[in-house]
């Protein structure tokens, strides 16, 4: 009996190594503290559902690349629940979050996003990504089975139609890609706001909320975010920003500031090493180039 309580205890500790070891693909977990808030993760892109008594909220479908991606997100959500899908929140338009959400609308979900993503995915009419049903322009309110989920347009940000979702009851919110959690932002500097994105996360940071989910794993550990890490954010895009502001004023954009400006108080973030040249010559385009 004893023997076997030690192998049990060791087994539970073992566990988690493994785990962290070797990540699945797929994961599903609860959000700690909630009874009806889960997390869906596909490779490196995440999303936010809820569960209520009439039916679920799901979010960003994340199966850019991945045909099957969609309809295992829907296979996830059902093993948590036998209650229907009723609506498909897009995050904002870019693709590695919101492809795949055929299998919601087969499932009857209905799909909602800002009004400029309905545009602009109707211009581009990518196939794997169906247009939303309904759209709005600065709020919306989801209210289902006693859950209420806040939708909202703060500004241009990370894009044109980047929302916040926010669960006032749980003060949990749901941002993709604008605020990353102890991490560089990288490539998706391409197309951002930049002035625009400092007002954004003023403003997110005077929401009642105390949780943030990020649209891809925060750092380290795959946590969420707090308050702090959206000052983080925000502080680390105007220290980048004046930096890059001050050697353009000394004709050093593009060349010399990608070939020679580092921001090392930040070097020990993830994605440093990658995420800097994206992050000076999007500096560069604003103060060098004047957009
Ligand atoms: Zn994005």
């Amino acid at each position: 009996m004893r023997r076997f309580a030690v192998a049990a205890a060791l087994t539970l500790v073992a566990l988690p190594a493994f785990g962290q070891a070797s990540r699945p693909m797929i994961e599903t977990t609860k959000v700690e503290g909630t009874d009806n808030v889960y997390i869906f993760r596909n490779g490196n892109h995440q999303a936010m559902f809820v569960v209520t008594k009439e039916g679920v909220i799901a979010t960003d479908p994340v199966a850019y690349g991945r045909p099957q991606g969609g309809q295992q997100y829907v296979e996830e959500i059902k093993k948590v629940t036998d209650k229907p899908i009723k609506y498909l929140v897009y995050s904002h338009h870019h693709y590695d979050h919101i492809a795949g959400g055929k299998a919601f609308k087969d499932a009857g979900a209905k799909i909602i996003a800002h009004k400029r993503a309905k545009e602009r995915l109707e211009k581009l009419a990518d196939p794997a990504t169906p247009l939303p049903d309904e759209t709005f322009e600065k709020q919306r309110t989801l209210k289902l089975g006693g859950v209420t989920l806040e939708l909202s347009y703060l500004g241009l940000n990370h894009s044109d139609t980047t929302i916040v979702m926010r669960l006032p009851k749980e003060k949990l919110i749901f941002i993709v890609d604008t605020i990353p959690v102890g991490a560089m932002p990288g490539r998706g500097m391409i197309d951002m706001y930049p002035l625009e994105t400092e007002q954004f996360i003023e403003r997110v940071l005077k929401m009642d909320w105390e949780r943030l989910i990020p649209g891809h794993p925060g750092q380290p550990g795959g946590r969420l975010g707090t308050k702090q890490d959206a000052q983080d954010q925000l502080d680390f895009l105007r220290y980048a920003s004046e930096t890059v502001k001050a050697a353009a004023r000394e004709g050093k954009c593009w060349d010399a500031v990608e070939k020679e400006v580092k921001l090392p108080k930040y070097e020990k973030w993830p994605g440093y090493e990658n995420g800097l040249q994206f992050v000076l010559r999007r500096y560069c385009g604003l103060w060098g180039r004047g957009t």
